[in-house]
C-alpha cells in the first residue's frame, strides 16, 4: 500500500509517498503560503495525478479534532488555519481516505513506527523553533480529547514568567526552544549566528553557545521529568532542530536528568534522539492513515 504523506509547517510544507514498511520517496518541499487551503489542494491534487496512493496522511501545526480532522485552532504562524475542515475537505475533494492529525503526534507516531515499536509507551518532544510533543501508547497516537494530548510547549514552567504567545506567562515553549538558544547567543555575543555557526561552534566547545544550550536544557529537563513522572513511557524521544547538535546535547541533557531522576526510577539513559529526524512527521502522517484505511475505521 502506499500513502501520500504531508507535514505541514509554520514555514515548510514536505511532502512525500510513503509505503506501507514507512519508506520514503519523491520527496517534495514548498513554503508555506497564505492561502494554505488552497495550496494545499493544489499539491494534493498534482501527488494524486503523479501517484497512485490509496491513503492521504496530514500531519499539521495546531491542535487538530481527533474525530472530525478539524484545525481546532491553529498557532498564529498558519494563517487562516483555524477551523479548517481539513480531512473533509481533501477527502470531498480527491475521493481518498484522508486522516488528519498534529504535526509532533504525527512525527512521534513515525518514531515509533520506525524505530521503536518494541516500546508500549513512547513520548517525543519536539524542540524546533518551537516545543512541542507526541504521545504513542501501545501503537496509537493519543490524540485526546480536543486535539490537545502532548501540549507541552503551553505547560507553566515559570509561574509569572515570560508572556507567552498564547496569552499566559511562562510557558515552557518560552524556555525551550532553537530560537531561545539562537537570542541567548545573540545577547551574549552581540552578534546573531546562523544556524550552521551555532552548531559548529557548540561542537567545538564555545562557552557562550554551551551556556545558552545549558540554559535550555535545564528546563527542558524538567518538562523530560515531568513527562517520566506523569505517564511512565518506555522512552523520551527528543526531535525537532534541537537534534543537529548531537551527542555533546544530549549528554548535556542526561547530565540534568541524572540530579533530578535520583528519586525515581527511570534513568538519564531512557531519554534519546530521534533517529528519523525531519522524515518522521511525513512517515507517521502516512502510516496512520494508511492504518487507518486498512482497518475500515476511517
Ligand atoms: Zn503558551
Amino acid at each position: 500500500m502506499l500513502a501520500l504523506g504531508i507535514d505541514i509547517g509554520g514555514t515548510m510544507i514536505k511532502t512525500a509517498i510513503v509505503d506501507s514498511n514507512g519508506t520514503l520517496s519523491e520527496k517534495r518541499l514548498f513554503p508555506t503560503s497564505i492561502d494554505l487551503k488552497d495550496q494545499l489542494l493544489e499539491i494534493v491534487r498534482e501527488e494524486l495525478a503523479a501517484h497512485k496512493v490509496e491513503a492521504i496522511g496530514i500531519g499539521t501545526a495546531g491542535r487538530i479534532d481527533p474525530v472530525t480532522g478539524n484545525v481546532n485552532l491553529a498557532t498564529s504562524n498558519l494563517a487562516n488555519w483555524t477551523g479548517v475542515p481539513v480531512k473533509t475537505l481533501i477527502q470531498e475533494n480527491t475521493g481518498v481516505v484522508t486522516a488528519v492529525l498534529n504535526d509532533s503526534s504525527a512525527a512521534a507516531f513515525g518514531e515509533w513506527f520506525c524505530n521503536y515499536r518494541r516500546a508500549e509507551t513512547l513520548v517525543m518532544i519536539t524542540v524546533g523553533s518551537g516545543l512541542g510533543g507526541g504521545i504513542v501508547i501501545n501503537g496509537s497516537p493519543l490524540l485526546g480529547k480536543r486535539g490537545e494530548a502532548a501540549e507541552f510547549g503551553h505547560i507553566i514552567i515559570h509561574r509569572g514568567g515570560k508572556p507567552c504567545n498564547c496569552g499566559k506567562e511562562g510557558c515552557a515553549e518560552q524556555y525551550i526552544s532553537m530560537r531561545l538558544i539562537h537570542s541567548l547567543v545573540a545577547a551574549a555575543a552581540g552578534q546573531e549566528m546562523d544556524r550552521a555557526t551555532l552548531i559548529e561552534q557548540y561542537l567545538s566547545g564555545n562557552p557562550v553557545v554551551e551556556e545558552a544550550v545549558s540554559t535550555v536544557t535545564g528546563d527542558l529537563a524538567i518538562v523530560v521529568d515531568s513527562v517520566f513522572l506523569s505517564l511512565d513511557p518506555d522512552l523520551v524521544v527528543v526531535g525537532g532542530g534541537v537534534c543537529e547538535l548531537g551527542k555533546r546535547f544530549l549528554n548535556s541533557l542526561r547530565e540534568e536528568l541524572s540530579v533530578l531522576s535520583r528519586s525515581s526510577l527511570y534513568t538519564e539513559e531512557d531519554v534519546v534522539l530521534s533517529l528519523s529526524g525531519n522524515d518522521a512527521g511525513i512517515i507517521g502522517a502516512a502510516v496512520y492513515a494508511m492504518a487507518g484505511e486498512a482497518s475500515g475505521h476511517e
